[in-house]
């Protein structure tokens, strides 16, 4: 009988990715078989330079490999430069982009020090005008995109379709004897919206390696219809995300259904969650949300990874729970100087688990794992190392003396004397 495959999507994922051209984003490779590019986008007024700036390195230090920020206003234009060069200064390298709607072409032709400043455009073909105005005010974006030599996102969004294009669509639909669904129809806007705002870019200069797509709906299995329709038709490196995902869980698991279906198949270049912060949280949760689908897929390693029991009746005490956070927020301290230290230590797996039903066994399978006493069990907690037992910790200290073990262990694995 042959073993079952295992791997990061179908055996044609990896190479799938690899189809698409590469587009060149600052000093960060899009597309092209590059690693899936993480991005976030601050919710700063950048016409106020320093919190903007602020938030860039937020998310740029959070792991975010490009940043986004809104650029609605004159003032706003204006404030780039000096934003850009407050993130710079602070030793951030992340490529930052600039995000135009409705006046994109009167601000990056009045403000060419913006448009300089910036890394890339994103350009919602939507929003640029209608009919004549449309390809002309899309030309002059293009122009000085083509100008300053910067690439652009072409993102389309089913919240501000192309509404000539989506009203022609559907009377073409209305006159066939069988008429398709009006969602189905909108999809097919959204492809052709996009494959032609590329076809119209490189008419007016832009390198095809220097164009992204994007086209962002906020249903799952929409979003999953629109890019395997993408990336079928064209080799413009993809951006993904679920747009308006919404707010906590809803967001995230949103969000993860719809990117792991695309990104297990080898579809999408670059990603972001676009979570609805909530009042005060953290906007760098939107970057860890988008290393761990990558991670959870196998794509991408960031941060090692913690494998825990949901715990149950066979462990009533909190002591279980505490000891998982522990040493979850044990890596997390850690971490930044574990990345410089020891490299590939992001592949590091740890157990904690909180009997011996599954305990044992699922603390073999990780490099390090410790598997605690369960209610009527010895109190005692065998650590295992590399799928040999190696100690058994007991007493109140288990959870220093387990961090000291996870020390050891990555200083000897991932250390400059490793073998
Ligand atoms: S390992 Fe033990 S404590 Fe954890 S869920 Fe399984 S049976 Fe419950």
């Amino acid at each position: 009988m042959p073993l079952i495959q295992i791997g990061d999507g179908p055996a044609n994922a990896s190479a799938r990715r690899a189809q698409s051209v590469t587009c060149m984003v600052g000093g960060v490779a899009v597309g092209g078989g590059h690693p899936v590019v993480v991005q976030s986008m601050t919710n700063t007024d950048t016409e106020d330079a320093a919190s903007t700036a602020a938030q860039v390195r937020l998310l740029a230090e959070a792991g975010s490999e490009l940043v986004r920020v809104t650029v609605n206003t004159r003032e706003a234009a204006a404030a780039v430069p000096e934003m850009v060069r407050r993130v710079r200064d602070a030793g951030v390298t992340a490529p930052i982009v600039g995000d135009f709607h409705y006046n994109g072409h009167t601000l990056l032709t009045e403000y060419p020090a913006c448009a300089e400043s910036l890394d890339k455009y994103r350009i919602n073909p939507g929003n640029v005008g209608v009919g004549e105005r449309h390809d002309e005010n899309f030309r002059r974006m293009i122009e000085v995109a083509v100008r300053h030599a910067k690439p652009v996102r072409i993102g389309v969004n089913w919240g501000s379709l192309d509404r000539a294009l989506l009203t022609q669509l559907m009377d073409e639909n209305a006159r066939l004897a069988e008429p398709r669904e009006d969602r189905e129809v909108v999809l097919e806007a959204m492809r052709q919206s996009a494959l032609r705002s590329a076809e119209l870019a490189e008419r007016f200069g832009q390198p095809h390696d220097a164009i992204i797509l994007s086209a962002k709906v906020s249903d799952v299995r929409d979003l999953v219809a629109i890019y395997r329709a993408l990336a079928a038709d064209c080799d413009y490196p993809l951006h993904l995300g679920l747009t308006e995902a919404g707010i906590g869980a809803k967001g995230i698991v949103a969000s993860t259904a719809a990117l792991a279906i695309l990104l297990f198949e080898g579809i999408g270049d670059t990603i972001r969650v676009s979570l609805t912060p909530a009042p005060g949280g953290d906007r760098a949760e939107e970057v860890r949300i988008c290393q761990q689908v990558l991670q959870s897929l196998g794509i991408r390693h960031f941060t090692p990874q913690v494998t825990s029991c949901p715990g149950c009746g066979r462990t009533t005490s909190t002591f279980f729970q505490e000891l998982a956070a522990d040493v979850t927020a044990h890596i997390q301290a850690r971490i930044a100087h574990w990345r410089e230290r020891y490299p590939g230590v992001a592949e590091l797996r740890v157990a904690v688990m909180g009997c011996v039903v599954n305990g044992p066994g699922e603390s073999k399978h990780a490099d390090i794992g410790i598997s605690l006493p369960g209610t009527g069990e010895a109190p005692k907690a065998p650590v295992f190392v590399d799928g040999k037992l190696v100690t058994t910790l007991a007493g109140d200290a288990i959870a220093r003396d387990f961090a000291r073990l996870l020390d050891e262990y990555v200083e000897r694995r991932f250390g400059a004397t490793a073998q």
